[in-house]
């Protein structure tokens, strides 16, 4: 098995003038698949499942930095807790607040993204529009010192149909944009969209981060 370097080199050039962060998305890959692209000074990497992350962080070098983009379960946050770099996938205030202990545990502050569902299938994880309002005015009420929402995460449909995934990225910049969440005062600044199939769109659309697997290490069996 070997990496894409064409395609990684590719990418790297097309989003470096918009300053956007790539997180080479590495679940089910194998640990050699993640050094060879560490050796070109690829250092954000993404899993989604937390014995895997855990597993390949204890494999590999301690500078990179581990995203946790899956649906992450409240009773596995404190595996993660120690060292992850960044959840994307918060879904839920109880999950909130249980990050923040274990962050709490570990004397750390925890950046977290929370999940916004754009998408119209059902089977996407995320905060609707009025859920994502009510939980941010919740967390202010209770002072999670612990962690740290730097910004909003979310999946398009899984579609050909451009339009459609470029008006899904839209609303989710809209919500990153306005008042309501602008107003943290952790001043969110990261917007996590884009994948394989449509990070060209989402560079377009005002991602700082796109999480991408397959063009990197080849399609997931
Ligand atoms: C698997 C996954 C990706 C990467 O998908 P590709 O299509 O392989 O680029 C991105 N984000 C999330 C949340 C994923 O689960």
């Amino acid at each position: 098995m070997s990496i894409n370097k064409t395609a990684y080199q590719q990418i790297i050039s097309e989003l470096a003038p918009h300053n956007i962060t790539l997180v080479a998305v590495s679940k089910i890959k194998p640990v050699s698949d993640i050094l060879e692209l560490y050796q070109l000074s690829q250092r954000d990497f993404g899993e989604n499942y937390v014995q895997e992350l855990v597993d390949k962080a204890n494999q590999l070098p301690k500078d990179i930095r581990w995203h946790f983009i899956g649906h992450l379960q409240s009773n596995k946050a404190k595996y993660i807790a120690p060292f992850v770099h960044l959840i994307h996938g918060i879904d839920s205030l109880n999950l909130l607040k249980e990050v923040n202990k274990q962050a709490a545990k570990n004397g750390r502050v925890i950046d977290v993204l929370l999940q916004v569902h754009i998408a119209d299938e059902e089977s996407k994880f995320g905060f609707d529009e009025s859920e994502l309002n009510d939980t941010i005015e919740k967390v202010q009420a209770l002072a999670l010192n612990n962690i740290k929402i730097v910004g909003l995460m979310g999946m398009a449909s899984f579609s050909d149909n451009e339009s459609k995934v470029r008006s899904e990225f839209k609303k989710l910049k809209k919500l990153f944009s306005s008042n309501a969440f602008q107003s943290l005062p952790s001043r969110p600044s990261i917007l996590s969209f884009g994948m394989s199939g449509d990070y060209k769109i989402a560079i377009e659309e005002g991602s700082t981060m796109v999480r991408i697997g397959s063009l990197l290490f080849g399609a997931r069996l």
